[in-house]
């Protein structure tokens, strides 16, 4: 299942996989404010606005 790694934000998780790649969850939109709808939560994109919490995967966190 991988380990929480970082909470760039509240409402925004990323999870370090076990094959080694970066997981971004967007349970709860930090722009609009609204929770996030199960199936994008994973996707890291919120249903709502648009917003993509993948933009806050740092280089450091990226996967190369
Ligand atoms: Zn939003």
């Amino acid at each position: 299942m991988g380990k929480l790694i970082s909470k760039p934000t509240p409402g925004v998780e990323i999870w370090d996989e076990d094959d080694g790649t970066k997981l971004v969850l967007l349970v709860k939109c930090p722009k609009c404010g609204k929770e996030n709808w199960a199936p994008n939560v994973a996707r890291g994109i919120c249903s709502w606005c648009g917003y993509d919490a993948n933009e806050l995967l740092t280089s450091k966190t990226r996967e190369q």
